[in-house]
């Protein structure tokens, strides 16, 4: 029983020999901390998640190793459990290798939240040295995983090497309120899907629901004092973001929409701003632009101006009855369909690609 993780480590000595050469010309390198800068829980690169072979995976959660750290075992194992198991395990806490992979004295590899922590080696029991392996993490980072958000409904499988990157963006993480204090305030948290309910029940103002071909106008009442508005726009399965802020400095309006999503599922989105006055019918503005995503800080597209800027004297030559009134369109540019038609069920799966 106590060979359990000794044997298994044999197995993919054997299987991939050159991944456990020792790098020793990169002995001086410090372990690199990671940096999770964003306000989500994003779960460390430890947990991330390499299917490979359940079925052996379980035998070994029936078995675990003696020499495993006690205080580890229950929460590795539930770990595991729910990634379905994988080959590419730490020896020393059974969790999967993350990006970085530290050896002992002896060459044996253990995890970075091991060599954090100063474990031991899980299969000699030597202390963990700063010199990283670096053809195993060549390896691993080359292998593919399913996003940490899985459960919730992200659908991507991607390298280890990429998966960092991806959780900082995915929609599936928890989200925060678009409201911030920055517009309002309020301090809400929870998943994508439970965003439409909490603005239906809190914002209901600022909650525009597509149903249909259904877009509903929209009024700006105040076009002279400085102001920041916020609106989520429900299309389908998917999530947007309209922002609107009056500059009295700059005498400008600055309106973009952002989807609550990647940066590449972004690009497959367009918004068109359509501003009009009921009394002029021919006067119209209108303008189109790609969405970006809400990873984009929208203080940088409105300084950047990658968004629609109009000037305040023009936008007021729209003022009718002390509003000007408009629309905003989200269309994807994979739809064969009319502006905001939302009964596409496919478009389930584009979610988080
Ligand atoms: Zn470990
Ligand atoms: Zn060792
Ligand atoms: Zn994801
Ligand atoms: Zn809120």
């Amino acid at each position: 029983m106590g060979n359990n993780l000794s044997s298994d480590e044999a197995n993919r000595q054997r299987n991939h020999p050159q991944s456990y050469a020792q790098s020793s010309s990169h002995h001086s390198h410090q372990p690199l901390s990671f940096n999770y800068s964003d306000k989500s829980n994003a779960k460390p690169p430890h947990d991330f998640v390499v299917v490979k072979n359940p079925q052996r995976h379980r035998e070994r959660n029936m078995a675990p190793s003696a020499r495993a750290a006690p205080r580890q075992q229950s929460q590795s194992r539930q770990r595991n459990r729910s990634a379905g198991g994988n080959e590419l395990n730490c020896p020393t806490c059974s969790a999967p290798f993350g990006v970085n992979i530290f050896q002992c004295g002896q060459g044996h590899s253990s995890c970075v939240l091991c060599k954090s922590q100063d474990r031991s080696c899980g299969i000699c029991g030597m202390a963990l040295t700063d010199m990283r392996n670096y053809l195993l993490e060549d390896y691993v980072s080359q292998t593919k995983g399913n996003c940490p958000h899985a459960e919730d409904g992200c659908k991507l499988v991607l390298k280890v090497s990429d998966i960092e990157t991806h959780i900082r963006e995915c929609p599936f993480k928890i989200q925060t309120c678009p409201l911030d204090p920055e517009y309002e305030t309020c301090v809400w948290s929870g998943k994508l899907k439970e965003l439409s309910n909490h603005f239906e029940r809190y914002h209901r103002e600022r909650w525009l629901e597509r149903k249909g071909d259904n877009v509903q106008e929209m009024q700006l009442n105040n076009v002279v004092s400085s102001c920041s508005q916020v609106y989520l726009i429900v299309q389908g399965f998917f999530n947007f973001l309209f922002f609107l802020q009056v500059s009295e400095i700059n005498r400008e309006v600055y309106m973009a929409v952002q989807l609550i999503g990647t940066k590449h599922s972004a690009e497959k989105w367009i918004y068109e701003i359509h501003l009009y006055n009921k009394n002029q019918s021919r006067k119209k503005y209108t303008f189109t632009d790609n969405c970006t995503s809400n990873v984009e800080c929208i203080k940088d597209v409105f300084d950047s101006k990658r968004c629609a800027v109009l000037p305040l004297a023009y936008i007021n030559s729209f003022v009718n009855n002390g509003s000007v009134t408009f629309k905003v369109f989200v269309k994807s540019l994979y739809e064969r369909k009319p502006l905001n038609s939302n009964t596409d069920s496919n478009q389930a799966g584009r979610v988080g690609n």
